[in-house]
């Protein structure tokens, strides 16, 4: 028998299947032309990242708008980052943001489709086959070097100045004869199994990469470990392997694995698959002390995504903010089409920017004030309650408890050319009306008035409005009453006339406007003070002014 067949033999004696055997496993996907595959593969290590988020959703994105296949995939090969339980937090989160796979993983005990197992390290089986053949041809080999021997090859190489890894002369095992190797094995001495480069690092090699074209990037000549000794590939090797069987047509993926892909055509070549398509996106970066760096798990609130979730944003909001760092002719669209929806824009690759994406926390608060704004009464409580389920039992038993009156004060100055935008997020929304219940009114303090208002003119204004008081009255009518109490109190009807005079009045009528709000929510800013009077009703105000007279 043939040494390498013999030695492949050795490795993997069980492995019976062939390359062959898996191509008919995994046929073809029966899509339309046009149709792309996607696919998104976290690791199961932590939290998501909002870099992450960004690559799941334009995946997801293009395999929808081309009527192809979005799917997830865990690789979970590197076993000794594993997280417990992240794949499922990872999936929830993205389900969130409305990120959902058709296909693939959705939880540690469900998958759909039939190119699974969607977790690679159920996949092993599957890995064994590939690994079996490359040894077969001559084409990977074990190595038994130890980690102290590749510390001491590293240290050589750097001494010498010599470009470090484990390639050509440096790489001791390819040398080894089948024979060699497997009397190594015979004696249980452990290995990992690299794969035999036959590249040259002074080759440039021509790659096109959907988003940055074409590129010249150096041939890989290191010898790259695809099985480890605990019996799991490495993720170079996994997603090759993968993104073949499962028919990905294109691999949307961070801007950071665009070094690694001449590997990832080699590997193609070698196995004589086809390789998909390569799209590298851009690394969202941030702004710091005038340089440009990475948004980072540690340093960066924002980072994660829950900090988006946590405190409410929209998170549609936060998609089209995604959106705007994707394709640089979103928002031009968005200011058009103000009526649709964004999964109604085409996403493309000629549009996406290259350099890396600058993250604009303010830009993100800017689109979700204005989605929110844009919302009926009915939607804005639907999802304010939503997330209050889940965030904020508080605001949720305040809508519970009237949904009626909830709404009406959602409703203030809604609808219309130019809605009021008062909430970015939904944790905004109960702090600003909070007022608009006893339980808070009762609960807390009352702020000052400006200087220019006396507790006593703050009084007589009082007193004086509570004789006058009709809520009946359209706003402009009662606006006028509120301005003649003023006059009679000594404030001027407007500001204008106020300022023309000053020492002939106590103030304005928007110091008139400021006694009320201050006595019927106890703070200076509020929403448009006419429908907050309108929605508390007579009866509550007038109990608000009372109380408020007394203990001026
Ligand atoms: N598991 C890799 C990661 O988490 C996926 C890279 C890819 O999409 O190919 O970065």
């Amino acid at each position: 028998m043939d040494k390498y067949i013999e030695l492949a033999e050795l490795i993997f004696p069980d492995v019976k299947e062939t390359i062959a055997d898996l191509e008919k496993r995994y046929p073809a996907r029966n899509l339309k032309e046009g149709a792309m595959v996607t696919r998104f593969a976290p690791s199961p290590t932590g939290f998501l990242h909002t870099g992450s988020l960004f690559t799941a959703f334009i995946c997801q994105k293009f395999a929808t708008q081309s009527n192809g296949v979005f799917y997830i995939r865990l690789e979970d090969t590197d076993q000794k980052r594993e997280i417990k339980g992240a794949g499922e937090a990872l999936l929830k989160e993205l389900k969130a943001f409305n990120v959902y796979p058709t296909e693939g993983y959705l939880s540690d005990t469900l998958e759909e489709g039939i190119y699974g197992p969607y977790v690679q390290s159920k996949r092993a089986d599957i890995y064994k086959v590939v690994i079996k053949e490359l040894i077969k041809r001559g084409q990977a080999y074990p190595c038994f070097c130890s980690s102290e021997e590749l510390a001491s090859l590293r240290e050589v190489q750097e001494a010498t100045k010599v470009r470090t890894g484990y390639y050509k002369e440096y790489a001791k095992c390819r040398y080894l004869k089948p024979e060699e190797a497997m009397e190594k094995i015979k004696n249980g001495d452990s290995f990992v199994i690299r794969f035999k480069s036959n590249g040259d690092e002074k080759n440039k090699i021509a790659v096109f990469d959907e988003i940055r074209g074409h590129l010249e990037l150096s041939e890989n000549d290191q010898d790259i470990v695809i099985y480890k000794s605990d019996g799991l590939p490495t993720y170079h090797f996994a997603h090759l392997v993968d993104d073949h069987f499962m028919h990905t047509t294109h691999v949307i993926r961070g801007e950071e694995w665009l070094p690694s892909l001449p590997i990832h055509l080699q590997l193609f070549n070698t196995l004589g698959f086809e390789a998909p398509k390569y799209a590298h996106l851009p690394v969202i970066m941030k702004v710091e002390n005038g340089n440009r760096r990475k948004l980072s798990k540690r340093k960066d609130d924002e980072a994660a995504v829950s900090f988006f979730l946590k405190q409410g944003y929209p998170t549609d909001g936060f998609l089209e903010y995604l959106l705007t760092i994707a394709n640089s002719n979103y928002e031009e669209w968005r200011s058009e089409n103000l009526d649709k929806s964004l999964y109604d824009f085409i996403l493309t690759f000629s549009k996406m920017s290259l350099d890396g994406a600058l993250f604009d926390l303010d830009k993100v608060k800017n689109i979700c004030k204005e989605l929110l704004s844009r919302l009926t009464k009915e939607e804005i409580t639907d999802r304010a309650l939503a997330w209050a389920n889940v965030y904020d039992k508080e605001l949720e038993e305040v809508i519970l408890s009237d949904r009626n009156y909830f709404e009406a004060i959602m409703n203030i100055e809604r609808g219309g050319e130019k809605p009021r935008k008062d909430y970015t997020k939904y944790d905004e929304i109960l702090p600003a009306i909070s007022f608009m219940y006893d339980k808070y009114y009762n609960e807390a303090t009352r702020e000052s008035f400006n200087e220019r208002i006396s507790n006593e003119s703050a009084k007589e204004v009082l007193t004086k409005y509570l004789e006058v008081m009709d809520l009946t009255k359209d706003e402009v009518n009662w606006f006028n009453d509120l301005k003649s109490v003023g006059v009679i109190c000594g404030y001027a009807e407007n500001n204008k006339e106020y300022k023309k005079n000053k020492d002939a009045y106590k103030g304005h009528v928007g110091d008139v406007a400021e006694i009320l709000r201050v006595a019927i929510a106890k703070r200076r800013q509020t929403p448009n003070l006419y429908h907050l009077l309108k929605i508390l009703g007579k009866e509550k105000v007038k109990a608000r002014i009372l109380e408020t007279i007394s203990v001026l």
